[in-house]
């Protein structure tokens, strides 16, 4: 995809790219108050191209990744989502929740561990990556405390832990 057909995608689906960046503002605001508490500080977000995916994250990632989260030494953090994400409210809300996980286990380090870490996660993430190498890959960039937290999220929000954790492609865009 390249920048006008993200830009023809958030067209289609949104109507325009105000009305996204309205939806992923109030979500930003509801979600974070869920998953980082009423008093956290939010991260600021940006809708990035398509392009920019396979440059940032490398082919060998590919779109497992939704968007990205970039810490600010212990300010706000950046959440990414990149344009192919944007295909409806709830791809949108699922990538936002993932990215907050990040934002929370960078602003709230301390309390990480009052939660046991759920063994059955395990198992969806050995069913998501058959190849132990991309496993480990995807583990190095989410800790057990990630995992823990996104289980927790994931039920509340009545996404799938799969869906939660890894994006796939679900929708397909013209
Ligand atoms: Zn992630």
């Amino acid at each position: 995809m390249d920048i006008e057909e993200d830009i023809r995608l958030i067209n289609e689906v949104w109507g325009s790219e105000d009305n996204l960046h309205e939806f992923i503002d109030s979500e930003l605001r509801r979600l974070g108050a869920i998953i980082c508490g009423e008093a956290a500080k939010l991260p600021n977000f940006q809708v990035q191209p398509t392009e920019m995916a396979s440059e940032i994250m490398g082919f060998s990632i590919g779109r497992s990744c939704a968007g990205r989260y970039e810490p600010d030494n212990g300010q706000c953090g950046t959440i990414s989502l990149f344009a192919f994400t944007c295909t409806s409210e709830s791809e949108v809300r699922t990538a936002l929740a993932h990215e907050l996980v990040h934002h929370w286990e960078v602003t709230n380090s301390s309390n990480t561990s009052d939660l046991p870490y759920p063994k059955e996660a395990d198992t969806v993430i050995k069913s998501i990556f058959p190849d132990p190498n991309k496993e480990g890959r995807w583990r190095s960039g989410h800790s057990e405390a990630f995992v823990t937290k996104a289980s927790v999220v994931a039920k509340v929000l009545g996404i799938p832990l799969e869906d939660f954790l890894v994006y796939r492609k679900r929708t397909t865009v013209k």
